[in-house]
């Protein structure tokens, strides 16, 4: 049953498009429970109906015309309970209605599931006998089983809109695709999907108008790799086995055969670029392997894409892709990474739809500090079948929209125009403090490093960098950056906003920041190597990098150093100790350094419960509120599956706040907010209830935030505070805190308009 289920999963999930997919399903599900009928109905909530999508033993004609209304009949009893219905007589049940339209007989066993994603019931699959018949429970978890599997490519094909012909047709446009919100905004644009190297699965169709070309392209890369197999094979023929080598026999053939070769020029000539018509041959090639009954033909299917990734190689490194980037470009991938964020022209990037991470990936924050609106975690996003579609996101709502409708394009437009009147409104506020109404300052800084903002800047809107991300030379490059190359970075940076603090944050390699040079393989990076555990175990980087920081300070002495991932005293003294080491040996090389102040990041759930002990040994505090939330919450910052519970408005981040703020007034230490908190709207009056000091944060912020702190008085956001700590949950202290901006005329800085 296990292998049949697999089979019809990977199948399904390779359909075309919806109505392929249910087609499939019913057959292989009817073949396979042995029933009279087989039906997929797939919830209308518009119409308040179930619709028949597909069946393999009802009449074709009903498909797309019979619907259930919703609350009645058996199939509604599924959905209502979400639970599997088995009933061996259906016809004695008081909740079974009986359909003419689809020339229904009186089925006597019945057995229906529920097709669920993120707890919505997507519709139900059925089976249906003749006779009286009582499934046996393999056969009820068999379908269940499929059908919670079947969810998640049910609403990929839904997505896509590659049903304009299809079943559900009707509703097209006012559908979108549920992600996490990842950077505010709205935007209308085309997709341009960004999709890793020789991953062929990610590649996307693309036109392509130079045949001759491509198709003298394709060849060459096929020759490059008969090459390559060819000395491997010799080069491995005195270590290995006879057998094993034969593999490179088995691919060298598959290459000569010339169907993979015919196939893929056949479809490069209808139009098609050489990557594009690459994936859809070997796709083909490989499913004719998987569809096969005997074990070790299956296995080849593997081969034959293993040689399809090797021709990409080539392929890209012959001819990397140029892009011509749409001036609305909305870029779309499975995990889009900061790089290939970074390589889309500023000007020319309105959004980004990621089907992978949440609000507080890297990439998320980039979109916010480049005021780019973005949706996170799209799960079912059919990344590949995004290439130049027309897109609406919403990044307040964590919604796209594919093909939208005229209605919905006409609602984002104008949502569009009033956001750009909202934030003309705050950009007048540009030149003036940022104050509370009852004249307390509130200092904003900024957060940059990851990519160069500083374009963006040159204005007296905030009072320095609050943090100073330095892990970008260190990503860009193939081996660590030299100590001369730091001391040009740090004093860019320190020169360009002196005589304001800036605050370099030491390496925070690790965790979601690999650096490609230094690979870090582990279970759980997030809760591995990261940080100054690497700074610890390697002081020969940590002593460069921090010499690069002091020697870029000399004459300016706005430096300030911040130790990110601190979970224990014994840290913080040992690299105190290294600071001092670096310091005492530049003095001996005759630089003239001074000593800057030092902090710690309070970013691990140890770190607030030990904040006096460690507020004693460092000049200042700064919350990492981004993986404060991950660590308090046990909820993987970068993980769409439970993006919905990362929630740094939580009750239990504001205690923690609370806390920290209290531990290191006992030594009088500022205490600043640097995680992406610190530049949502919504949190700003609760921070200044707090009493921090300082709120650093993304460019794209900082007006609304100044907005904020000019709007209520500290003793307002005081009562507010008080009443958001007693709550439960973040949804509450959400709700709450959307009632008191929109009290305030604010409701447009965190939903789409005004
Ligand atoms: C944080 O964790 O809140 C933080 C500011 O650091 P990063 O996002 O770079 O991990
Ligand atoms: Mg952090």
């Amino acid at each position: 049953m296990l292998e049949t289920l697999h089979r019809i999963v990977k199948e399904v999930s390779a359909a075309p498009d919806l109505h392929k997919a249910l087609s499939l399903i019913v057959s292989l599900v009817k073949q396979a429970i042995r029933c009279d009928v087989c039906s997929v109905y797939l919830t209308d909530p518009d119409a308040r109906a179930y619709v028949l999508a597909a069946t393999d033993g009802l009449r074709q004609e009903a498909v797309g015309k019979v619907s259930l209304p919703l609350g009645r009949g058996l199939v509604g009893l599924v959905a209502e309970r979400s639970e599997p219905l088995n009933l061996s007589d259906a016809p004695t049940h008081p909740r079974y209605l009986h359909v003419t339209e689809t020339e229904e007989i009186h089925y006597h066993g019945f057995l229906g599931v529920p097709i669920i994603q993120n707890r919505k019931v997507l519709g139900v699959l059925v089976v249906r006998q003749e006779v009286e018949r009582e499934f046996s429970d393999d056969e009820v978890t068999f379908l269940f089983t499929l059908g919670a599997q079947l969810a998640g490519a049910i609403t990929a094909a839904q997505a896509s809109g590659e049903l304009d012909n299809g079943v559900v047709g009707r509703q097209r446009g006012a559908r979108y695709l549920a992600g996490r919100p990842g950077s505010p905004g709205v935007s209308i644009g085309r997709g341009v999907v960004a999709f890793r190297l020789a991953d062929l699965a990610a590649i996307p169709d693309r036109a392509v108008n130079d045949v001759d070309a491509e198709v003298a392209a394709f060849r060459a890369a096929v020759g490059a790799v008969e090459d390559d197999l060819r000395r491997l094979k010799s080069r491995l023929a005195a270590e290995i086995p006879a057998e094993d080598n034969a593999l490179f026999d088995a691919l060298l053939l598959m290459l000569g055969s010339d169907t993979l070769v015919t196939q893929t020029v056949a479809l490069i000539e209808q139009g098609q670029w050489a990557p594009g018509a690459l994936r859809q041959s070997i796709d083909a090639h490989a499913q004719v392997f998987e569809s096969m009954e005997d074990v070790y033909l299956r296995e080849r299917a593997s081969d034959v894409r293993d040689l399809g990734r090797r021709i990409l190689t080539h392929l890209q490194s012959d001819s990397p892709p140029t892009i011509d980037y749409p001036a609305d470009t909305i870029l779309v991938g499975e995990e889009v990474s900061a790089v290939q964020l970074a390589e889309v022209p500023a000007d020319r990037l309105v959004g980004i739809v990621s089907a992978d991470g949440s609000s507080s990936s890297h990439v998320a924050i980039l979109a916010r500090a480049m005021g780019v609106p973005a949706v996170m975690g799209a799960t079912n996003l059919p990344a590949g079948r995004m290439e130049d579609r027309e897109l609406v996101i919403d990044g307040y709502r964590g919604r796209v929209y594919i093909s939208p409708a005229p209605s919905v394009r006409a609602e984002y437009e104008r949502f569009a125009e009033e956001e750009r009147e909202l934030t003309a409104e705050a950009e007048s506020l540009r030149g003036l403090p940022a104050e509370s109404t009852d004249g307390v300052a509130f200092p904003l800084l900024l957060n940059t490093g990851l990519i160069n903002e500083t374009a963006q800047l040159g204005n007296d809107d905030f009072a320095g960098i609050g943090l100073y991300r330095t892990e970008l030379p260190f990503m860009v490059r193939d081996r660590f950056p030299a100590e001369s190359v730091q001391v040009m970075n740090y004093r860019r940076a320190l020169e360009a906003f002196a005589p304001r603090p800036v605050i370099l944050r030491t390496l925070d390699i690790g965790g979601d920041k690999p650096l490609p040079y230094f690979p870090i393989d582990e279970q759980n990076p997030f809760l591995g190597w990261r940080g100054v555990r690497v700074s610890l175990a390697h002081p020969e980087i940590f002593l460069t990098q921090v010499r690069a920081m002091l020697r870029a300070a000399v004459d300016l002495n706005n430096l300030q150093i911040m130790l990110p991932m601190i979970s224990s005293v014994a840290e913080v003294d040992e690299l105190k100790m290294l600071i001092k080491r670096a310091h005492d040996e530049l003095l001996e090389e005759g630089y003239a350094v001074s000593m800057p102040h030092i902090g710690v990041m309070i970013e691990v759930p140890s770190a607030v419960y030990l904040v006096e002990e460690l507020s004693r040994r460092v000049d200042f505090v700064s919350v990492g509120t981004n993986d404060l939330t991950q660590y308090l919450l046990a909820v993987d910052r970068n993980n769409a599956r439970v993006a919905e519970i990362y929630d740094d408005l939580h009750p239990a981040v504001l205690r923690a706040l609370e806390q920290v703020i209290r531990g290191a007034r006992v030594f009088n230490r500022p205490v600043g907010v640097c995680g992406e908190l610190a530049g949502n709207p919504m949190a700003t009056v609760l921070l200044m209830g707090l009493g921090v000091d300082s709120l650093s944060m993304s460019a794209g912020s900082l007006m609304k935030v100044k907005w904020v702190v000019r709007s209520f008085s500290v003793s307002r956001a005081r009562q507010l505070l008080h009443a958001a700590l007693r709550m439960e949950d973040a949804q509450q202290v959400r709700r709450f805190m959307e009632g008191a901006l929109d009290d305030m005329g604010l409701g447009g800085l965190f939903r789409p308009g005004r």
